[in-house]
């Protein structure tokens, strides 16, 4: 799906809101702080600035973030039990909806001070994202952007998880094509202006393999090891991809 100048306007600004979910959760991230805490900060940007949540209510996820600590990959719920500690990681994903369009980004970051690997699965994976937008170009396809996030996290040692990828993104916060953090054997649509999608490597130091926890909603990798998560909405334009939810 192509988006007209009139929807990326709206989605520029979903994407702003986002990027201060980013802004404001990473700031209070802290030795002591809870994920419900980290919760109650990011709905707050949402609130002041009129969005909608994306998250909450989704397939009924329950608050407006996921945060997703140490092995814990994607899709943890917030919790006023989980008290984040000295050394951890913690994956961050926010969303918002503005005038029916969606925003939709992640980060992992250190909770005080970290050790060199766990800084390093930060590094690599943030970098691993970077590569995959690099290829958002028109006239590229689609697929590339898996082969250059592959690349990236397997060169440093890591692994992509399968399970879980990318998409489109616009009036829904999932829409097809989806955007595989691998080469999927296949090269995918051609890239023209005005698509919009979430690139979002989830980088394990360990196996690829995934679980899902009691919840039914937060994943861990299978050998216990940590994962990082970064991603990104991205269109790409005339000019080459356009990040939306960068401030
Ligand atoms: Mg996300
Ligand atoms: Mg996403």
């Amino acid at each position: 799906m192509r988006r007209n100048e009139g929807e990326l306007i709206k989605m520029r600004k979903a994407g702003l809101v986002v990027a201060e979910m980013h802004e404001k959760t990473r700031a209070a991230i802290r030795p002591g702080i809870t994920t419900m805490d980290l919760n109650k900060v990011a709905a707050e940007v949402i609130e002041r600035r009129g969005a909608t949540s994306n998250f909450l209510g989704y397939h009924g996820f329950p608050a407006v973030i996921c945060t997703s600590p140490n092995d814990m990959i994607v899709h943890g719920i917030p919790s006023d039990e989980i008290v984040l500690l000295e050394g951890d990681i913690i994956s961050v994903d926010c969303g918002a909806i503005i005038e029916g369009y969606h925003g939709d980004a992640a980060y992992t970051a250190g909770v005080g001070e970290i050790d060199a690997e766990s800084q390093r699965l930060l590094d690599v994976t943030e970098r691993s994202l970077f590569a995959g937008i690099d290829q958002l170009s028109k006239g590229n396809r689609l697929h590339e952007v898996g082969r250059a996030v592959q690349d990236v996290a397997e060169a440093a040692g890591f692994t992509v998880v399968r399970e879980y990828v990318g998409h489109a993104i616009g009036t829904a916060m999932h829409e097809q094509p989806q955007v595989p953090n691998y080469w999927p054997g296949s090269p995918g649509p051609t890239l023209k202006t005005g698509m919009v999608f979430a690139v979002e490597p989830m980088v394990n130091a360990g196996t690829p393999e995934t679980m899902t926890i009691e919840d039914g909603w937060g994943v861990i990798t299978a050998d216990g090891k940590r994962s990082a998560h970064f991603e990104h909405t991205i269109a790409v334009t005339d000019h080459g991809p356009e990040i939306f939810t960068l401030p």
